[in-house]
């Protein structure tokens, strides 16, 4: 997980709070550094473009690309340079310390040298009707029948 231990705990160089577009490119580029970011993927891995169908201004892809396959191949291109990723969220970070200390839904606690926080946003729906398109389409009704996810 790119960690190592120091007096029983979870030590990294950095660990990434959030995994959107933010996240993964400062994953990429920590990575390229041999720095061995530790992503914390959060309750919606791949951000807010998870939820979307075509991403058509993101340079490189001159035919748009689908969001979720965009945030795919970042994660992937990121992997590479050696990130990891911990799919949970962190609940708390005590920048009073050094290295500074982390403790995640699960109550497992982190150190690290830094962290890089890029937990974005969630986006504002209006209740339109038009706005559905992306709760049936991207998402599978299995999940909207559990109301897995909220509309925050
Ligand atoms: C439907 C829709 C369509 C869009 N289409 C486009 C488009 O075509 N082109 C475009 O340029 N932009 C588009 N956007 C906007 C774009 O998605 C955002 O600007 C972008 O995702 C912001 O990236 P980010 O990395 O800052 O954060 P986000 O993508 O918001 O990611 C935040 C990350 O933080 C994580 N997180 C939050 N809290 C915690 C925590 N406590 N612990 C661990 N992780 C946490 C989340 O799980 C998530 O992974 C769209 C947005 C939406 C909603």
């Amino acid at each position: 997980m790119g960690m190592s231990s120091i007096a029983g705990s979870n030590h990294c160089k950095v660990i990434i709070i959030g995994s959107g577009p933010a996240g993964l490119t400062a994953a990429l580029y920590c990575g390229r550094a041999n720095l061995n970011p530790l992503i914390f993927e959060g309750s919606q891995p791949g951000g807010q473009l998870t939820i979307t169908t075509e991403v058509e201004n993101y340079p490189g892809f001159e035919h748009g690309i689908q969001g979720p396959e965009l945030m795919d191949v970042m994660r992937k291109q990121a992997y590479r340079f050696g990130a990891k990723s911990v799919f949970r969220n962190i609940v708390k970070v005590d920048f009073t310390v050094r290295p500074y200390k982390l403790t995640d839904e699960e109550g497992q606690v982190y150190f690290a040298e830094s962290v890089i926080v890029s937990t974005g946003a969630s986006a504002k729906w209006l209740g339109l009707e038009s706005e559905k398109f992306i709760w049936v389409t991207v998402f599978p009704p299995a999940l909207l029948a559990t109301d897995s996810f909220s509309k925050e």
